[in-house]
This record gives C-alpha cells, sequence and structure tokens, in this order.
C-alpha cells in the first residue's frame, strides 16, 4: 500500500510525525505500507519547519513544493497543482491529509479530482464559526474524504449530525483518538529547556496566531494589554508566531513586562508546557497539550473545537475580552482530576495506521 502523506505546516508535522512512526513501526514488521511525504511549503522558516524535522525524527519530506507566504487563494491554488502532478506520477492507494490548513484542502481537492482516496486525520471537528480559514478547510476536506478519524467523540457526533451517512455512504468514520497524545507521549521523555531563555519557577505559557486575533486590532490590543497586567506579578512566557510578530513590531502596544522569544522547536515547547502552571492560548493543539501536561488553559477565542475540555473544565474560554481574560485568570476554578480519558490515551496512531491496513477493531 502506498500513501502519500500532505503536511505543511506546524501542527501537521507534529501530528504527521506520529503516524510515520506507526507507519514505519509496521513497515519493519513485514506490513505493505509504504509513505511517500509532500511537504507543501506553507510554514518554511527554521524555526517553524526545520528543527521540527531535525529534532523529533520525522522522516524527511520526499517532494518540497516551497508554497508559502502567499493569500489563500495563490496559495491553496498552486499546491492543488503541484500536489495533483505528484499524484499523477505517484498512483498511491491513499492521500493521508491532517487538520485544517490550506494543505489539507489542497491534497484533498487535488486527490478527489483523481478519484484518490483520501484518509483525514481530524476529521468531524467543528467551531461553527464559518469565518475562521481552518472552518473552510475542514468542512471540505471532511466531504471528500472516504476515511475520517474522529480524534473525539464530539467530533464523532458533529459528522452524524451533518449527516455523513447520506452525503458519503461509502466513507468510514472511525473514532480514533487524538495523534497529539501519542506525541505528547513519545516526546515528553525528550523535552529540553529552551536555551537562553530566562524561565522562572512560576511562569504563564501563552501563544497567539489565530487570524481572528492577529487582523483585528482591538481583539489583539485586549489580549496583550491583559497579558502585559498579569506579566507585573507572574512571568509571561510568549513564544511569538511570525505572524504575530509583525503585527506587534508594528504596534505601539505595550509588550514590557512580556518575555517574548521566537517560536521554540516542539521539544522546547513540550518542556515549557510540562513546567508552565497555566496556558493562555488561541492555539487548537496547545489547548489539548495543557490537558495531556495537566496543567489549566485559558482560551483566547469564542469557541473551541475542543468543547470537551471546556465541559469538563478543564479549559475557559475568555474570547479576547480584557476583563474576562483576568477574572479568569485570578478566579477561575479548574477541573484538576486529568485521569479522565478524552483523547484515546495516545493509542491514535496505532488505530490509524491498522485501520488503513485493515480495520482498527
Ligand atoms: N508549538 C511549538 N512551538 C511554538 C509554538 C507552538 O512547537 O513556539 C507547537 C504546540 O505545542 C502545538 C503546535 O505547535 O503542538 C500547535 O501549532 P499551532 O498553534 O501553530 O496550530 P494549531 O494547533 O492552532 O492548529
Amino acid at each position: 500500500m502506498k500513501i502519500v502523506t500532505i503536511s505543511g505546516a506546524r501542527p501537521q508535522f507534529i501530528k504527521a510525525g506520529s503516524v510515520s512512526r506507526e507507519i514505519l513501526r509496521q513497515a519493519d514488521s513485514g506490513a505493505d505500507i509504504h509513505q511517500v511525504i509532500v511537504h507543501t511549503g506553507q510554514h518554511y522558516d527554521e524555526n517553524m519547519s526545520d528543527v521540527f524535522f531535525e529534532e523529533m525524527q520525522i522522516p524527511k519530506p520526499d517532494y518540497f513544493l516551497g508554497i508559502g507566504g502567499k493569500t489563500h487563494g495563490a496559495m491553496t491554488g498552486q499546491m492543488i497543482e503541484k500536489i495533483e502532478e505528484i499524484l499523477v506520477q505517484e498512483k498511491p492507494n491513499w492521500v493521508m491529509v491532517y487538520g485544517d490548513t490550506n494543505s489539507t484542502l489542497a491534497g484533498a481537492i487535488a486527490a478527489s479530482k483523481l478519484h484518490i482516496k483520501i484518509a483525514h486525520v481530524e476529521a468531524g471537528l467543528r467551531s461553527f464559526n464559518m469565518r475562521m480559514p481552518e472552518e473552510v478547510n475542514r468542512i471540505l476536506t471532511d466531504r471528500v474524504s472516504s476515511l475520517l478519524f474522529c480524534p473525539t467523540q464530539a467530533a464523532l457526533d458533529n459528522l452524524a449530525n451533518e449527516g455523513v451517512e447520506a452525503w458519503s455512504p461509502d466513507a468510514n468514520v472511525v473514532l480514533s483518538g487524538d495523534v497529539m497524545q501519542d506525541g505528547a507521549m513519545f516526546y515528553r521523555e525528550l523535552a529540553q529547556k529552551p536555551p537562553g531563555l530566562v524561565i522562572s519557577e512560576d511562569f504563564v505559557l501563552c501563544t497567539i496566531h489565530r487570524a481572528e486575533n492577529t487582523d483585528d486590532p482591538v481583539r489583539l490590543a485586549n489580549i496583550v494589554s491583559a497579558l502585559n497586567d498579569i506579566a507585573k506579578e507572574k512571568q509571561v512566557v510568549l513564544p511569538l508566531h511570525p505572524r504575530t510578530k509583525s503585527i506587534l513590531q508594528a504596534s505601539d502596544y505595550d509588550t514590557s513586562n512580556l518575555t517574548i522569544t521566537d517560536p521554540v522547536g516542539y521539544l522546547n515547547m513540550v518542556w515549557l508546557i510540562d513546567h508552565c502552571d497555566l496556558v493562555m492560548t488561541d492555539s487548537g493543539g496547545l489547548q489539548k497539550e495543557a490537558f495531556f501536561f495537566e496543567k489549566p488553559c485559558i482560551t483566547l477565542r469564542d469557541e473551541t473545537e475542543w468543547i470537551e475540555l471546556v465541559d469538563n473544565g478543564f479549559n475557559k474560554l475568555a474570547g479576547a475580552d480584557k476583563a474576562k481574560i483576568i477574572e479568569l485568570y485570578y478566579g477561575a476554578e479548574f477541573n484538576t482530576d486529568f485521569t479522565l480519558s478524552l483523547y484515546g490515551g495516545g493509542l491514535a496512531s496505532e488505530c490509524i495506521v491498522m485501520e488503513l491496513l485493515s480495520g482498527c477493531e
């Protein structure tokens, strides 16, 4: 069996890394499975891409398309064209796509037009906010996928509520668990303190990169102002996404109390999550990682796809409301019983590869 894996953005390297490890493990045990990796170039700089392949033992891409730093349309269109060429040449049995980026959608469109079956890892997630580019990408990708790997029961329910059986009668919907938990468990042992960063014993770990925050000056100003106030009493470490960095550099927001650094590699990030007191983020992946590492999380968004974290009291939604962020930081009570199994317990990659090979029962 030949699989073409499409990845291109930071969270996809992490997700596809876990599945790649399992594919190699099965191939070493004699299974007929072989992977060709395409890196679209959506994230292309040292801190957002190269470091992940180097330190995370992810197989090097077979194809690098170099399509990054463009508008949504230009990026997705150019990716479709290039991926189509590769698929025509490679003739895979499956195309695997991850998550909800433009690379995901481009892979899904290119494969569907060539009638190549698509396996979507992280199927069924919904924010119910169609202004998010990610929401458009995930809905369209789910529609053309034959194997829909849902990380959570909520994702499975979303697909059922949308009538997946009617729009894709032959599709196979599988509750696989979340491959990010596999990665968190694997890399925890390898975590390293970020070199050159002075970090207190108690600190808040924060990331901001969602377009709904970075592209809205009022939301971004509220978030930065809340963080800067909190940082007067506790260190706030902010590994900054390039998009957020360039917007903050062009603004006059007061960030004087924040510990701002370039994006860090995953092994450093895992160390930060493991050692912080609390996570504040608009990232999807980091909300779950907070749970995996038993940390409370305040989410800087109005809604989340990872609703089970909110329903069970591990995560509080603050949006971009300064007063609410500060109120939750000082006053919120979080669930501390992290024994709840919400994401498959680290067996998602095995389930996914077994399903591709034979069925995951
Ligand atoms: N991450 C990282 N270094 C950083 C910031 C984030 O390794 O400086 C990791 C983070 O731990 C998570 C993933 O990148 O595993 C999340 O990516 P991102 O927030 O870009 O995307 P999202 O999950 O929101 O799609």
